[in-house]
């Protein structure tokens, strides 16, 4: 095979001897493959972030919530986040206890907030209205709330959560006022968080947050602990050799800002991160086929099974997925990969120098594993793809089941029926 054609999976040993197009003749085109022990190592990655003492990780599971994906973070020892009552269910199917879930809510409904009231699982609340409303639910209770430091960041407008310029989060100007309904309904207040936004690459923009938050921090007197949020951005133009982000030093930096905080608060409070992309993106290719090459006036098409339904990234955030290409092919050219849903905006990549593609390849698109086929969608009446493990032994394990035709009838009804 040609270098460039599966440079990136070679190196990490991605498909652990199984032939991609063996695994999309068995299980279907489109088809999400995770590789266990990337993931694995993903959590790992972080759990080794700092050495202060008191630092938990919250798996951001709305990147990812696939239960046996959500099972091998919980045996790593991760805790997780939860931005729904349908993610807390299925945070707990995967075994995480109550106290191991953080439910981060964002304009909820009483009943959403008392679906986590009744299973133990603490609240975050984004403003002050929902602070009452949490109040009214449960007087006496524990809470948390989410603060904006004032510092964003982020790949793209729409994932930037924190600043001048977003819904998210409670503004500093309001905390007498947040104190007042602390104390209204007796709540205890036991730890605030924060999420800048997503993807960043330099470390430097985190901890300026992260001193943003801790600033706040100080404005409240018995704090459990302080939740920093994720963002924690990968490498996604690997076949350019974009560096990875300096973990090292970035958990150099935060445990440096740990101790300095605990002695100023009197205490060691703990410490939380939010990763959601980091531990998920990279244990993932979404295979496709080449099922149409064209031209249309001056350029080249591949047209795939992968479309916008099945990954939402790039139209959505004009995000760049990496592409391999499983075929001998040497010749390197200017090509537009596209999907097979009705709209022009169905493009995986444009103009990329890809090996030539014939009809019947299949390729790759890499770090798919975060947003990905949680995001995917039935659109078009289409099936979503099946998802399949690849284990630590090199065993392919079907981890969830490609959708089928009568799936897309699911809780509709006839007129007549
Ligand atoms: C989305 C989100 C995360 C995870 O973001 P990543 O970029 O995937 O790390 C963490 N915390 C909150 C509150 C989020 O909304």
């Amino acid at each position: 095979m040609g270098k460039i054609n599966t440079k990136v999976t070679d190196s990490v040993n991605f498909f652990m001897g199984n032939k991609p197009a063996d695994l999309t003749a068995k299980y279907g085109s489109p088809l999400y493959v995770y590789n266990e022990k990337i993931l694995r190592e993903r959590c790992r990655d972080i759990k080794n972030l700092v050495t202060y003492p008191h630092f938990s990780i919250n798996y951001s599971a709305k990147a990812n919530s696939n239960l046996a994906f959500l099972e091998i973070v919980r045996e790593e020892g991760l805790n997780v986040d939860a931005m729904s009552p349908g993610e807390i269910f299925v945070e707990l199917k995967a075994g995480f206890k109550p106290e191991q879930i953080f439910y981060i809510s964002n304009n909820v409904s009483k009943e959403e907030m008392q679906f986590a009231i009744d299973h133990n699982i603490t609240i975050s609340v984004d403003s002050l209205s929902q602070l009452e409303q949490y109040g009214q639910l449960n007087p006496g209770g524990k809470v948390a709330a989410r603060f904006n430091g004032g510092i964003g960041a982020g790949h793209h407008e729409k994932v930037v959560t924190a600043g001048k310029k977003t819904k998210f989060a409670i503004n500093p100007e309001n905390i007498p006022e947040f104190k007042e309904i602390l104390k209204k309904y007796d709540l205890k207040l036991v730890g605030i968080n924060q999420h800048i936004g997503s993807l960043f690459m330099d470390g430097s923009k985190y901890v300026e947050g992260v001193k943003a938050i801790l600033h706040i921090a100080k404005e409240f007197d018995n704090l459990e602990f302080v939740d920093l949020g994720g963002g924690f951005g990968i490498p996604y133009e690997k076949l350019n050799d974009q560096p990875r982000l300096d973990l090292a030093s970035l958990g150099k930096e935060l445990d440096e800002v740990f101790k300095e905080f605990a002695a100023e608060y009197g205490r060691e409070i703990t410490f939380k991160v939010e990763p959601g992309r980091y531990i998920s993106a990279e244990c993932s290719v979404l295979l496709g086929t080449v099922h149409a090459i064209k031209h249309n006036h001056e350029d080249k098409y591949a047209g795939t099974d992968i479309g916008f339904n099945v990954l939402q990234r790039p139209i959505m955030y004009d995000s760049h997925h990496d592409i391999e290409v499983y075929n001998d092919s040497e010749k390197i050219e200017d090509i537009t990969v596209v999907g097979n849903i009705c709209e022009s905006g169905d493009i995986i990549a444009k103009h990329r120098m890809c090996p030539e593609m014939h009809v019947g390849d299949t390729i790759g698109v890499l770090d798919a594993g975060a947003y990905g086929y949680c995001m995917a969608s039935n659109y078009n009446n289409r099936l979503r793809p099946a998802e399949v493990l690849i284990r630590e032994n090199g065993e392919v394990q079907l981890i969830r089941e490609k959708d089928k035709l009568e799936d897309l009838l699911k809780g509709m009804k006839g007129l007549n029926d």
